[in-house]
Protein backbone atom coordinates (compact mmCIF):
# COMPACT_ATOMS: atom_id res chain seq x y z
CA UNK A 1 0.00 0.00 0.00
CA UNK A 2 1.43 3.58 -1.32
CA UNK A 3 1.89 5.61 1.92
CA UNK A 4 2.44 9.45 2.04
CA UNK A 5 4.87 10.99 3.47
CA UNK A 6 4.38 14.74 4.98
CA UNK A 7 6.71 15.92 2.13
CA UNK A 8 4.33 15.01 -0.84
CA UNK A 9 1.40 15.28 1.64
CA UNK A 10 1.16 18.57 3.42
CA UNK A 11 -2.70 18.59 4.17
CA UNK A 12 -1.43 15.03 5.95
CA UNK A 13 0.84 17.35 7.95
CA UNK A 14 -1.72 19.33 9.24
CA UNK A 15 -4.59 16.93 10.21
CA UNK A 16 -1.55 14.89 11.81
CA UNK A 17 -0.91 17.81 13.96
CA UNK A 18 -4.73 18.38 14.72
CA UNK A 19 -4.66 15.13 15.96
CA UNK A 20 -1.68 15.35 18.00
CA UNK A 21 0.28 12.79 16.17
CA UNK A 22 3.35 14.93 15.65
CA UNK A 23 7.05 14.97 17.72
CA UNK A 24 7.36 18.36 19.91
CA UNK A 25 9.94 19.09 16.24
CA UNK A 26 7.73 18.06 13.94
CA UNK A 27 4.44 19.70 15.92
CA UNK A 28 6.81 23.16 15.51
CA UNK A 29 7.08 23.15 11.70
CA UNK A 30 3.68 22.36 11.32
CA UNK A 31 2.78 24.89 13.55
CA UNK A 32 5.29 27.60 11.36
CA UNK A 33 3.94 26.49 8.41
CA UNK A 34 -0.11 26.63 9.35
CA UNK A 35 0.99 29.75 10.22
CA UNK A 36 2.55 31.36 7.24
CA UNK A 37 1.14 28.90 3.81
CA UNK A 38 -2.16 30.07 3.22
CA UNK A 39 -3.84 26.64 1.82
CA UNK A 40 -2.57 24.89 4.72
CA UNK A 41 -4.23 27.77 7.29
CA UNK A 42 -7.36 27.47 5.58
CA UNK A 43 -7.08 23.06 5.81
CA UNK A 44 -6.29 23.57 9.42
CA UNK A 45 -9.49 26.48 9.80
CA UNK A 46 -11.81 23.73 8.06
CA UNK A 47 -10.67 20.15 10.19
CA UNK A 48 -11.03 22.37 13.25
CA UNK A 49 -14.59 23.81 12.14
CA UNK A 50 -15.37 20.32 11.54
CA UNK A 51 -14.04 18.29 14.40
CA UNK A 52 -16.28 21.69 16.35
CA UNK A 53 -19.33 20.43 14.71
CA UNK A 54 -18.97 16.52 14.96
CA UNK A 55 -18.08 17.12 18.47
CA UNK A 56 -21.81 19.52 18.82
CA UNK A 57 -23.65 17.42 17.37
CA UNK A 58 -22.92 13.90 16.30
CA UNK A 59 -22.66 10.68 18.91
CA UNK A 60 -19.16 8.85 19.42
CA UNK A 61 -18.93 6.60 16.29
CA UNK A 62 -18.73 3.26 16.84
CA UNK A 63 -16.32 0.76 15.33
CA UNK A 64 -17.88 -0.71 12.31
CA UNK A 65 -19.20 -3.94 13.03
CA UNK A 66 -16.93 -5.92 10.97
CA UNK A 67 -13.61 -5.13 13.32
CA UNK A 68 -15.65 -5.09 16.63
CA UNK A 69 -16.26 -8.87 15.70
CA UNK A 70 -13.05 -9.66 14.58
CA UNK A 71 -11.63 -7.98 17.94
CA UNK A 72 -14.18 -9.99 20.14
CA UNK A 73 -12.89 -13.04 18.08
CA UNK A 74 -9.00 -12.70 17.99
CA UNK A 75 -9.27 -11.85 22.00
CA UNK A 76 -11.99 -14.72 22.93
CA UNK A 77 -10.18 -17.41 24.95
CA UNK A 78 -8.91 -19.99 22.65
CA UNK A 79 -10.55 -23.24 22.42
CA UNK A 80 -9.58 -26.55 24.11
CA UNK A 81 -6.25 -27.38 22.94
CA UNK A 82 -6.07 -24.61 20.33
CA UNK A 83 -3.95 -21.59 19.91
CA UNK A 84 -4.56 -17.80 19.02
CA UNK A 85 -2.74 -16.58 15.76
CA UNK A 86 -0.32 -13.85 17.19
CA UNK A 87 -0.71 -11.97 13.98
CA UNK A 88 -4.85 -12.29 14.70
CA UNK A 89 -3.95 -11.23 18.28
CA UNK A 90 -1.62 -8.27 16.52
CA UNK A 91 -4.30 -7.07 13.93
CA UNK A 92 -7.01 -6.92 16.67
CA UNK A 93 -4.49 -5.01 19.40
CA UNK A 94 -3.96 -2.52 16.61
CA UNK A 95 -7.49 -2.50 16.21
CA UNK A 96 -8.34 -1.72 19.71
CA UNK A 97 -6.09 1.02 19.89
CA UNK A 98 -7.64 3.19 16.91
CA UNK A 99 -11.00 2.13 17.95
CA UNK A 100 -10.17 3.72 21.54
CA UNK A 101 -9.13 6.75 19.68
CA UNK A 102 -12.08 7.12 17.60
CA UNK A 103 -10.58 5.68 14.54
CA UNK A 104 -11.48 1.86 12.41
CA UNK A 105 -8.08 1.79 10.03
CA UNK A 106 -5.75 -1.41 11.07
CA UNK A 107 -2.64 -0.70 10.54
CA UNK A 108 -1.29 -4.65 10.31
CA UNK A 109 -3.03 -7.33 8.35
CA UNK A 110 -1.50 -10.66 8.28
CA UNK A 111 -1.45 -12.76 4.69
CA UNK A 112 -0.55 -15.89 3.75
CA UNK A 113 3.00 -15.19 3.47
CA UNK A 114 3.51 -14.25 6.72
CA UNK A 115 4.15 -10.72 5.99
CA UNK A 116 2.92 -7.76 7.77
CA UNK A 117 1.49 -5.02 6.01
CA UNK A 118 -0.56 -2.27 6.32
CA UNK A 119 -3.58 -2.29 4.64
CA UNK A 120 -6.95 -0.18 5.19
CA UNK A 121 -10.07 -3.38 5.44
CA UNK A 122 -12.69 -1.33 6.84
CA UNK A 123 -13.86 2.28 7.69
CA UNK A 124 -12.30 5.41 6.27
CA UNK A 125 -10.24 7.07 8.66
CA UNK A 126 -6.54 8.27 8.06
CA UNK A 127 -4.08 5.96 9.23
CA UNK A 128 -1.87 6.48 12.11
CA UNK A 129 1.73 8.48 11.64
CA UNK A 130 3.83 6.16 13.35
CA UNK A 131 2.62 2.69 12.01
CA UNK A 132 5.98 1.52 11.47
CA UNK A 133 6.44 1.44 15.22
CA UNK A 134 4.17 -1.39 14.86
CA UNK A 135 5.09 -3.28 11.51
CA UNK A 136 8.97 -3.14 12.64
CA UNK A 137 8.19 -4.92 16.12
CA UNK A 138 6.08 -7.24 15.21
CA UNK A 139 8.19 -8.48 11.77
CA UNK A 140 11.09 -9.20 14.09
CA UNK A 141 9.27 -9.93 17.55
CA UNK A 142 7.22 -13.14 16.91
CA UNK A 143 6.84 -12.93 20.99
CA UNK A 144 5.28 -10.09 20.74
CA UNK A 145 1.49 -10.02 20.40
CA UNK A 146 1.05 -6.30 21.49
CA UNK A 147 2.68 -2.55 20.78
CA UNK A 148 1.93 0.10 22.52
CA UNK A 149 3.02 3.67 21.49
CA UNK A 150 2.20 6.21 23.76
CA UNK A 151 3.83 9.93 24.59
CA UNK A 152 3.74 10.02 28.18
CA UNK A 153 5.01 12.50 30.28
CA UNK A 154 7.71 11.54 33.33
CA UNK A 155 9.53 8.85 31.44
CA UNK A 156 9.82 11.77 28.15
CA UNK A 157 11.15 13.92 31.17
CA UNK A 158 13.88 11.90 31.34
CA UNK A 159 14.42 11.59 28.31
CA UNK A 160 14.66 14.90 27.75
CA UNK A 161 17.39 15.58 29.75
CA UNK A 162 19.45 12.70 29.55
CA UNK A 163 18.95 10.67 32.61
CA UNK A 164 18.71 7.16 32.08
CA UNK A 165 15.36 5.51 33.65
CA UNK A 166 16.10 3.50 36.69
CA UNK A 167 14.55 0.98 38.58
CA UNK A 168 13.59 2.37 41.83
CA UNK A 169 10.06 1.20 42.74
CA UNK A 170 8.90 -2.86 42.28
CA UNK A 171 7.32 -2.79 39.47
CA UNK A 172 9.69 -1.06 37.13
CA UNK A 173 11.69 -4.09 37.63
CA UNK A 174 9.54 -5.61 35.03
CA UNK A 175 11.24 -3.35 32.30
CA UNK A 176 14.72 -3.36 33.40
CA UNK A 177 16.92 -1.20 31.74
CA UNK A 178 15.55 0.51 28.72
CA UNK A 179 17.46 1.39 25.94
CA UNK A 180 16.73 5.02 24.10
CA UNK A 181 16.12 5.66 20.41
CA UNK A 182 18.27 9.34 20.71
CA UNK A 183 15.93 11.01 18.16
CA UNK A 184 13.21 13.13 19.12
CA UNK A 185 11.59 12.73 15.22
CA UNK A 186 8.51 10.76 14.26
CA UNK A 187 8.71 6.74 13.37
CA UNK A 188 7.04 7.93 10.39
CA UNK A 189 9.67 5.97 7.84
CA UNK A 190 10.15 2.26 7.53
CA UNK A 191 13.62 3.26 8.25
CA UNK A 192 12.94 4.54 11.34
CA UNK A 193 10.70 1.84 12.50
CA UNK A 194 13.54 -0.89 11.94
CA UNK A 195 15.47 1.54 13.87
CA UNK A 196 13.46 1.31 16.87
CA UNK A 197 12.77 -2.57 16.72
CA UNK A 198 16.44 -2.57 16.53
CA UNK A 199 16.33 -0.79 19.71
CA UNK A 200 14.17 -2.52 21.17
CA UNK A 201 16.11 -5.55 20.36
CA UNK A 202 14.89 -8.48 23.24
CA UNK A 203 13.44 -5.92 25.67
CA UNK A 204 10.08 -5.23 26.46
CA UNK A 205 9.87 -1.23 25.91
CA UNK A 206 12.21 1.71 24.32
CA UNK A 207 11.91 5.26 24.91
CA UNK A 208 12.39 8.27 22.17
CA UNK A 209 14.35 10.78 22.90
CA UNK A 210 11.74 13.83 23.81
CA UNK A 211 8.87 12.13 21.97
CA UNK A 212 7.83 8.58 24.38
CA UNK A 213 7.49 5.21 24.68
CA UNK A 214 6.79 1.80 23.01
CA UNK A 215 6.05 -0.75 25.07
CA UNK A 216 5.40 -4.47 23.83
CA UNK A 217 3.89 -7.70 25.60
CA UNK A 218 2.68 -10.95 25.02
CA UNK A 219 -0.61 -9.84 24.83
CA UNK A 220 -2.85 -6.66 25.27
CA UNK A 221 -2.87 -6.97 28.92
CA UNK A 222 0.54 -7.60 30.28
CA UNK A 223 1.76 -4.58 27.27
CA UNK A 224 -0.64 -2.27 29.02
CA UNK A 225 0.49 -2.72 32.78
CA UNK A 226 4.30 -2.68 31.86
CA UNK A 227 3.55 0.14 30.03
CA UNK A 228 1.71 1.47 33.28
CA UNK A 229 4.15 0.29 35.13
CA UNK A 230 6.93 2.00 33.21
CA UNK A 231 5.32 6.05 33.76
CA UNK A 232 4.49 5.07 37.34
CA UNK A 233 8.62 4.04 38.03
CA UNK A 234 9.74 7.81 35.94
CA UNK A 235 6.73 9.48 37.87
CA UNK A 236 8.25 8.01 41.02
CA UNK A 237 11.93 8.59 40.13
CA UNK A 238 11.46 12.07 38.58
CA UNK A 239 9.66 13.00 41.83
CA UNK A 240 12.58 11.36 44.10
CA UNK A 241 15.44 13.26 42.17
CA UNK A 242 13.57 16.41 43.18
CA UNK A 243 15.14 15.34 46.88
CA UNK A 244 17.44 13.56 46.54
CA UNK A 245 19.69 11.00 44.90
CA UNK A 246 16.87 8.05 44.83
CA UNK A 247 17.85 4.36 45.69
CA UNK A 248 18.44 2.12 42.41
CA UNK A 249 17.34 -1.40 43.03
CA UNK A 250 19.79 -3.96 42.69
CA UNK A 251 20.11 -6.51 39.97
CA UNK A 252 19.58 -9.21 42.93
CA UNK A 253 16.70 -7.33 43.52
CA UNK A 254 15.01 -6.57 40.43
CA UNK A 255 15.36 -10.37 39.54
CA UNK A 256 13.23 -11.00 42.48
CA UNK A 257 10.55 -8.49 41.77
CA UNK A 258 10.56 -9.61 38.10
CA UNK A 259 9.98 -13.32 39.14
CA UNK A 260 7.31 -12.07 41.58
CA UNK A 261 5.48 -9.43 39.39
CA UNK A 262 5.13 -11.12 36.27
CA UNK A 263 2.12 -12.99 36.53
CA UNK A 264 -1.10 -12.80 34.38
CA UNK A 265 -3.25 -12.20 37.54
CA UNK A 266 -1.21 -9.22 38.55
CA UNK A 267 -1.60 -7.42 34.94
CA UNK A 268 -4.72 -8.42 34.97
CA UNK A 269 -5.25 -6.70 38.21
CA UNK A 270 -3.31 -3.59 36.91
CA UNK A 271 -5.77 -3.39 33.67
CA UNK A 272 -9.07 -3.76 36.23
CA UNK A 273 -7.54 -0.98 38.37
CA UNK A 274 -7.11 1.91 35.39
CA UNK A 275 -9.90 0.32 33.52
CA UNK A 276 -12.51 0.98 36.96
CA UNK A 277 -11.38 4.85 36.14
CA UNK A 278 -12.31 4.87 33.05
ZN1 LIG B 1 4.70 9.31 18.67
Amino acid sequence: MKRSTLEDDPTLFVHAYIDGELDAFNALIAEQRVASEPALFAEYERVQALRRLILERLPREEAPLSIRSRLQAALAPPQAGGQRSWRALAASIVVTAFVASGSTWLAVMPTPAHTVEGALVDGSARPPLEFYIHSEIYRVRPDVHAVMHTHPQWSTFLTMVGTPYRVVYAQGALLGDIPLVDSPLSVNTRAMGERVAAALGATPAVLLKSHGAVVTGSDLVECFALAAYLEENAHRQYMAMQIGDPYVFSDAERQVFRERLWTPSLFQKTWDHYRSKI
